[in-house]
């Protein structure tokens, strides 16, 4: 699109200085954390609700599209501009508008970081559960528009769980609330919930009232080494069925050990096998009680089992899980890592099914995998890599990401959990939804007649 001085002038009467139309600064919105790339024709920085509102009327009024950016940390292109227009960076909105301790909740703007928002709470004895990997970048406003997720929501729920209210400019310039303060109401359909996960096609989160929980007491950290991934999936689905719910429950396989221990030595994990980290959290008496029975859940089927001996050994351990994304890179110096097929899901009882078939696909398309992931709510990140430089692995590396994508489906899953379909993952959603991706069309089309918010994402 070419710079069209009516907008620039229009823009500029809204945010002021607040407009770029440089190459450069253009090209720093061209990209997320995926492999999907576009070019907006405006990068426009507002603050307010209002600015977000008259941005939105003037791109109805001239049919441009509005594609709307947290941190950029997704990894399915959901904030990357595939059909240009206008990028409206939302990290300036940043306030923590109100803390509601009596209510139990905090009322923020899109633009907040994960980790600051709990930095501001630990001190009150409270947290914002859902923990992305990336919490000490991403926003609370991506995260709601991915209903993103993370270690923790085996036990406590998806970014979904905790939003009570949000404010939306619609598509055409109209700001409303979702819900209210309350804890429950029977008033009407709920538009909360249609807006979380709608990654931007539907309407922009300027406001968000979330729920806040206590912060547990005590954690304690079960580490266990299977001798596949399969005996590995079968002890996460006994001791769920045995009646503990771990507050984290992850996977690493034997390649991500590997490549840890190739990066570090000395890290503290088991020297082989298939990993699984079981957290529990509570009381001191609760969460020593729920450690002892995975303990025993585990007994009979792991080549080793250690209970961390202390916060100490067992931030040590966090510490290590955290670095299988940076250490991915010793699998191969001549391969890189290529975010496909990375996050699919399936019930708990299908787990140990998709290790093995993941395992056979890697295998049939000769690809290196590992996985790792939050294998305690049936989602698995699988790594896949390639030589970049030869265009035959990347006709492989798609063909693996795609059958990775319609087992998930075939064994009653999803092809995300947690990262969003964005520009990634389209092309499965028919399939995943059948005749109800008809009303997610019907949805989007009463919300957003034009079809400006956010196009080329998720399949409509
Ligand atoms: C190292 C790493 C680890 C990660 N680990 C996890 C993980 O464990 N769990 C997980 O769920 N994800 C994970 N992610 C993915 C990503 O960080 C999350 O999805 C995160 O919530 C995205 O937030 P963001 O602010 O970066 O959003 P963006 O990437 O900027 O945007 C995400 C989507 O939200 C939309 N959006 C953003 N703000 C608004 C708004 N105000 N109104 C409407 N729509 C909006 C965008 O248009 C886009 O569709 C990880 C990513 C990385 C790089």
């Amino acid at each position: 699109m070419p710079v069209n001085a009516y907008l620039i002038d229009e823009l500029r009467k809204i945010l002021g200085e607040r407009v770029s139309v440089s190459p450069s600064e253009l090209y720093c919105y061209s990209s997320d954390a995926s492999q999907i790339r576009g070019l907006p024709d405006y990068v426009l920085r507002p603050l307010n609700t209002e600015e977000v509102s008259r941005i939105v009327r003037l791109a109805y009024e001239n049919e441009i599209p509005v594609t709307v950016r947290g941190a950029g940390t997704g990894l399915a292109g959901g904030a990357v501009p595939v059909k240009g227009g206008f990028v409206l960076d939302m990290s300036g909105m940043d306030r923590i508008v109100e803390l509601d301790i009596d209510d139990i909740q905090v009322v923020v703007e899109p633009g907040v970081i994960q980790d600051k928002l709990n930095e501001v709470l630990k001190p009150l004895g409270f947290f914002f559960p859902p923990n992305p990997g990336s919490s000490a970048m991403c926003t609370i406003g991506g995260m709601i528009a991915y209903n993103a997720s993370g270690m923790r929501c085996v036990k406590y729920g998806t970014t979904r769980h905790y939003v009570r209210d949000l404010e939306v400019v619609l598509a055409d310039g109209r700001v409303i609330h979702t819900g209210s303060k309350m804890l429950k109401s029977a008033a009407g359909y709920d538009l909360t919930q249609l807006l979380i996960g709608s990654e931007g096609t539907l309407g922009i989160i300027t406001q968000a009232s979330l729920k806040i929980v206590p912060l547990p007491k005590t954690r304690k950290l079960v580490m266990a080494a299977f001798e596949s991934a399969e005996f590995a999936g079968k002890a996460v689905v006994k001791t769920f069925s045995s009646g503990v719910v771990p507050s984290a429950c992850e996977i690493l396989d034997r390649t991500s050990l590997k490549v840890l221990k190739r990066y570090d030595p000395k890290l503290v994990l088991p020297s082989e096998g298939d990993v699984i980290l079981f957290e529990v959290d509570g009381t001191e008496n609760s969460a020593q009680e729920a450690a002892a029975q995975v303990m025993e859940v585990c007994s009979g089927l792991a080549l080793s089992l250690k209970l961390a001996e202390s916060e100490a050994e067992m931030a040590q351990i966090w510490a290590a899980r955290r670095l299988v994304g940076a250490a991915i890179s010793r699998l191969d110096p001549t391969k890189s890592r290529i975010y496909v097929g990375e996050d699919v899901g399936v019930p708990m009882k299908q787990i140990p099914k998709l290790l093995e078939k993941v395992q056979l696909i890697s295998e049939e398309f000769d690809l290196p995998a590992m996985k790792y992931g939050h294998i305690g709510d049936g989602n698995l990140h699988v790594a896949l890599f390639i030589d970049v430089l030869k265009e035959e692995e990347w006709t492989r590396l798609k063909a693996a990401a795609d059958k990775i994508h319609r087992t998930a489906i075939e064994l009653g899953g999803t092809v995300s959990s947690e990262h969003g379909v964005g520009a990634a993952r389209g092309q499965y959603m028919e399939l995943q939804w059948g005749p109800a991706f008809e009303v997610m069309r019907v949805i989007k089309k009463a919300l957003d007649p034009k079809g400006i918010l956010n196009p080329g994402k998720l399949g409509l």
